[in-house]
């Protein structure tokens, strides 16, 4: 059974409980990071990965919060011997910007680095990414403030599904990307004031019972979240299961 690690789970202001919002997807021999935030290697530790085993990485879209911790990975990888290509995937200017990062930071100086591949998503409605060890992955856009996709991945072998809404307001691609799934990551940057470009928890419930899956749980969450307001608006409109997730919550799918 595959496994999602939240190794962060706040908006972009992080707290001392609540880094920000990145996820590892664990298979039997794959290990998916979405976004890279936060000290990657530290949390990492706390599971017992090396930043070695990363072999993939979606980056949903651009802003700090979700890319910041991209180049510090790569150098800590590089430090924890890793010789093998590194796949990366991501939207064209997301790819820029994980790019230019690289590039900041000069690591063409850095003897013998790994190669990184970049892998452009191209989503007109729907895009199927290559499949990854035995996930299959699809994206769709996002509506957020810069152009962001959320995911679907399916486990191959049981077609258990986990959907990621990463930032964005409520828009049908998400409701269509979560269909069915089993578990849903939605963001929840606010309790009730709606935004252009992001979710409250109400909105995210409201999603959740469009899209028919079986479990809700809220990500990128406030410093100053109350968990259990954030779970009761969401249940105002969503039957299923419902949870705020915390940092190194472990959840199988
Ligand atoms: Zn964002």
């Amino acid at each position: 059974m595959a496994q999602v690690i939240l190794l962060g789970t706040g908006s972009a202001w992080s707290s001392p409980t609540r880094e920000n919002t990145f996820l590892l997807v664990r298979g039997a021999t794959t290990n998916i990071l979405i976004d890279v935030a936060g000290s990657p290697a530290q949390r990492l530790a706390q599971l017992g990965v090396s930043p070695a085993e990363i072999d993939h990485i979606i980056l949903t879209h651009n802003h700090p919060d979700h890319v910041y911790g991209y180049p510090i990975l790569m150098l800590n990888a590089w430090m924890a011997g890793r010789k093998e290509p590194l796949h990366v995937y991501g939207l064209q200017t997301t790819l820029n910007s994980a790019k230019a990062l690289m590039n900041a930071v000069s690591f063409r100086e850095w003897p013998n680095f790994f190669k990184i591949k970049y892998h452009v998503v191209t989503p007109n409605s729907i895009a199927k990414l290559p499949p990854i060890g035995e996930f299959d992955i699809e994206a769709m856009l996002a509506k957020h403030y810069v152009p962001t996709i959320a995911l679907r991945i399916t486990e191959r072998a049981t077609g258990s599904v986990l959907a990621y809404s990463a930032d964005t307001a409520p828009h049908e691609n998400i409701v269509e990307i979560a269909r069915d799934a089993n578990l849903f990551f939605h963001e929840a940057t606010e309790l009730n004031t709606s935004s252009a470009g992001h979710s409250t928890a109400f909105e995210a419930g409201a999603e959740a019972a469009a899209a028919h899956v079986k479990s809700l749980v809220l990500v990128h969450v406030p410093p100053n979240v109350n968990p259990e307001q954030w779970r009761r608006a969401a249940k105002q409109n969503f039957r299923g299961k419902v949870r705020v997730a915390n940092d190194f919550d472990v959840i199988e799918f």
